[in-house]
């Protein structure tokens, strides 16, 4: 099972949730939980005919009346742009949800942009998370900004009744950190982000959730390594070894300015210092595998004058 997320096939069941499901119902029963070991995040099993029923699902068996949609705080709104076109999706009208959820899953040539986006309960729903990123960069204005709210898998696992949480729809478990990783892997700049409970059900229960404001940046989305002549990871510490260890494709070089690593290797793969970026060819990709020092890192590539790409981890 590949990761939805990263792509990376390394990824590992970590629970069985035995269930049952409306005899003749159009997806799963058990909840196939997964995670992968690259950016680790948490999944459903789910199959083509599961997405080919989901449609008929949410018509015919899902039931959302008692949710009410996160109230999404004015000031997110008020950011530095002239005009003022607004896409929200949530569980308010079912009908609208599902129409949005798809137009959002498949690959659409959208038309009008967009200076905020907001997937309120929504993301945790996408089937196809690919599409999704690639239709919020071509409907999103270059400055525009997304809102993002899902729950939280860290709290609700963890809670006294988390098969209630494990609701078949919910494709996705996602944290803090993979949902960062999804939007800092597709060009989005995270600018802010809280925890919050969704209150369900007249409040007789609540949702642990996160919630997280993006803001749209030039990096360029999709790449694949695999299309480079060269790729090489820019930082030589554990995330580059986490990497290297849990990914497939082939990495030419690492770069590294730290004197006892140049010149040294991991996994026969040779450090370098960043003196060998003026050198790459448009054809060559950067990974930044570094959490703690991107910006610097962003900082002396420009400096350099790369003429490739590059990415995040
Ligand atoms: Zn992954």
């Amino acid at each position: 099972m590949k990761c939805p997320l990263c792509h990376n096939p390394f990824t590992s069941i970590v629970s069985t949730y035995k269930e049952l499901s409306i005899d003749g119902s159009y997806i799963y029963g058990d909840i196939q939980v997964y995670r992968c070991h690259n950016c680790h995040h948490v999944f459903n099993y789910i199959t083509k005919s599961d997405i080919a029923g989901l449609k008929k699902y949410y018509k015919e068996e899902y039931s959302s009346q008692k949710f009410n949609p996160t109230p999404i705080k004015n000031d997110y709104f008020n950011f530095n742009t002239t005009k003022k076109q607004i896409m929200v999706v949530n569980q308010n009208k079912i009908n609208n949800f599902v129409d949005k959820l798809f137009f959002l899953n498949e690959k659409n040539n959208c038309n009008t942009k967009y200076n905020f986006i907001a997937l309120d309960h929504t993301i945790e729903h996408c089937w196809n998370l690919d599409s999704v990123m690639q239709n919020l960069k071509t409907m999103i204005y270059p400055d525009g900004r997304v809102y993002v709210s899902v729950p939280d898998y860290e709290e609700y696992m963890y809670r006294y009744n988390p098969y209630l949480m494990l609701i078949k729809e919910h494709l996705h478990h996602f944290t803090g950190a993979t949902i960062q990783y999804l939007f800092g892997w597709n060009g989005f700049r995270l600018l802010r982000h809280r925890k919050y409970n969704l209150s369900i059900l007249n409040g007789k229960e609540m949702i642990p959730s996160i919630e997280f404001i993006f803001e749209c940046s030039d990096i360029r989305i999709n790449i694949s390594p695999s299309k480079y002549e060269s790729v090489y990871l820019y930082g030589a510490g554990r995330e580059a070894m986490h990497y290297l260890a849990n990914n497939y494709h082939v990495i030419t070089g690492l770069i590294d300015d730290t004197p006892g690593k140049i010149d040294r290797t991991i996994s026969t793969i040779p450090i370098y210092s960043s003196r060998v970026i003026p050198k790459l060819n448009s054809n060559s990709l950067i990974i930044v595998s570094s959490l703690y020092h991107q910006a610097e890192i962003f900082e002396n590539i420009k400096k350099l004058k790369f003429k490739g790409d590059v990415k995040c981890m």
